[in-house]
């Protein structure tokens, strides 16, 4: 029943657990609190580099596979922002525009002038690649069209989380009937891929004995439920706890919450209450396209 993962479901379970998402709401704010008081004492790892993403990510991979009970991988491409690869790509781009620069210049005439002009426009285009290129790595993401995996990361310890996440989205795309393509419409997909990045993250902090890797999940998820818990609150006309409301994490803006809900903050909620209730088996029962989980009961 795929309908049951589609925002309009989505939203009335999350109305129907309110209580449970005051619970987890207040849980979620104090550890990542407590992380946030001692940010600067934990060891975020090495910058990441291509190198150390090519090391790093197939044992994320093959966990976020073990966990998800899933056998046969699926091949993606990945890739980084990387500024030295950059400048080497974004030189290419330099030397082409100016070729293609200097020929409309000079269909006019061939002066020193025009010369230069060519020379300025292709040094545009050039830093315009480089600032382009950071940009659409700004964020981690999946383009579904190519299987790339788009990991914007800063540093090894943060790229574990980046990496279980954007695969995840693979593995839907290839084993599930959630459309990324619309996925507007089913907050499902990145409430999903927040829970493996969490999941993946936590096996991470235990094994290497470092908090560190529970950090940005920890912020993603508080914020993320105080948006839907706040929403919600408006939503059904009742005035939020106040205990709650003056919880200590930032929130982007606030039309967020008052208008419309993004489907980051309600598909992680929904999946959090999800979790809370039946277990962490219902990430694995995505997989499996069995979404009864999200059943509201009368
Ligand atoms: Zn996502």
């Amino acid at each position: 029943m795929i309908e049951l993962t589609y925002k309009k479901n989505v939203e009335k379970y999350v109305n129907n657990n309110l209580e449970v998402l005051e619970d987890l709401l207040d849980k979620a704010a104090q550890k990542y609190i407590k992380l946030k008081n001692k940010k600067n004492k934990l060891d975020f790892g090495q910058k990441l580099t291509p190198k150390n993403l090519e090391s790093l990510a197939p044992v994320v991979i093959a966990k976020t596979m073990d966990y998800l009970e899933v056998k046969h991988a699926t091949d993606c491409y990945m890739s980084m922002f990387y500024l030295p690869d950059q400048i080497k790509r974004s030189l290419k781009v330099a030397a082409g525009t100016f070729i293609v620069a200097g020929l409309a210049c000079s269909l006019d005439k061939l002066t020193i002038s025009n010369l230069i002009m060519s020379g300025m426009i292709a040094a545009l285009f050039g830093a315009g690649s480089i600032v382009l290129a950071k940009e659409s790595y700004a964020n981690s993401s999946f383009d579904y069209k190519y299987n790339h995996l788009m990991i914007g990361a800063k540093n090894t310890v943060n790229a574990v989380g980046s990496v279980a996440h954007e695969y995840t989205h693979c593995l839907q795309h290839y084993f599930t009937d959630l459309n990324i393509k619309h996925n507007l419409n089913n907050p499902i997909i990145e409430g999903h891929a927040r829970g493996l990045e969490g999941i993946i993250s936590e096996k991470y902090a235990q094994d290497f004995n470092n908090e560190a890797y529970n950090y940005l999940h920890s912020e993603r998820v508080a914020r993320e439920l105080k948006i839907a818990y706040l929403y919600t609150c408006n939503k059904k006309e009742i005035t939020p706890k106040k205990s709650l409301k003056e919880l200590p994490i930032p929130l982007d803006s606030i039309f967020f919450y008052i208008i419309d809900i993004d489907h980051y903050s309600l598909g992680v909620t929904a999946m959090t209450i999800a979790s809370a209730k039946n277990g962490d088996d219902v990430y694995k029962k995505v997989m499996k396209n069995d979404f009864d989980f999200l059943k509201i009961i009368p």
